[in-house]
């Protein structure tokens, strides 16, 4: 099953002489339960492409699918919602609320929503995230890494359809780098979870079980996992 998938999509910046077309014309499914990377050079689109898949954005051409919802055709006040309820967002800077502390930070989603957090998947999330003698402690109080996974946690605490991350482990070093992107992959192996993730780096993206590349906001090629199971 189809997870997301974008028809035509293309955004530019600017109008003639100096219009740019950050992307082009990029169609492409993501599956669920599927673990993506998006790659490219610096410029190439990878950013642009994620803030229009997660209705962060708002594309000049074609449709963004989720389901059978056209975020594309959504007013702000209705892409606040899903973009509270449905979708996940690790950010390379952590963004975390500095004052709260991380089992606080976690719930947050469902404390905006007004919703009671599902016992049973709450405690799966910070067994897997594997901090749960810190999670009293502030962001400051945490390591980068521990805050990564703090944000992480966060973003699956609501079970959304999609978790985008955009280079999650930009800030990180290679030790903290694999526990975050480990957690990612877990979420995906074990829960189901549909990730697409940002990154530049080969290391990060061979977690990733497909991989594709962005030339000139174009979709260039795709590598798939040959191991993979196909949902
Ligand atoms: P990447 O994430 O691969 O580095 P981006 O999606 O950030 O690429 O950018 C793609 C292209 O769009 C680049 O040429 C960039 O300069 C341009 N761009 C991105 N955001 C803006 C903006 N707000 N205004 C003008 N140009 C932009
Ligand atoms: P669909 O998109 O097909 O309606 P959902 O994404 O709502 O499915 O749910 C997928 C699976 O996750 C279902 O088995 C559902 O029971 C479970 N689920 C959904 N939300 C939660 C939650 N907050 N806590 C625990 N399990 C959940």
């Amino acid at each position: 099953a189809v997870a997301i998938r974008t028809v035509g999509l293309g955004k530019s910046y600017g109008h003639g002489e100096t219009r740019i077309d950050a992307l082009a014309d990029v169609s492409v499914e993501f599956g669920r339960g599927r673990f993506t990377a998006i790659m490219g050079p610096s410029g190439s689109g990878k950013s642009t492409l994620l803030h229009c898949l997660a209705g962060l954005d708002k594309p000049t051409t074609g449709q963004v699918m989720l389901g059978e919802l056209d975020l594309t055709k959504l007013d702000e006040r209705s892409l606040t919602h899903l973009r509270r309820d449905r979708i996940g967002f690790v950010f390379q800077a952590f963004n975390l609320v500095p004052t709260l502390t991380a089992l606080e930070n976690i719930t947050l989603p469902l404390d905006l929503a007004n919703r009671k957090p599902d016992k049973a998947w709450l405690d799966t999330v910070l067994t897997t995230i594997g901090l749960k003698d810190r999670l009293g402690h502030k962001p400051s109080e945490l390591s980068g890494g521990q805050q990564q996974r703090v944000a992480c946690a966060r973003a699956l605490v609501s079970r959304p359809h999609v978790v985008f991350a955009d280079e999650p482990t930009g800030n990180l070093d290679s030790r903290a780098s694999a526990d975050v992107l480990g957690f990612l992959h877990r979420s995906v192996r074990e829960f189901g979870q549909t990730v697409v993730m940002v990154t530049h780096d080969p290391t990060a993206a061979a977690y990733a079980d497909r991989v594709l590349f962005l030339a000139d906001g174009r979709l260039r090629d795709e590598l798939l996992d040959p191991t993979a199971e196909s949902v």
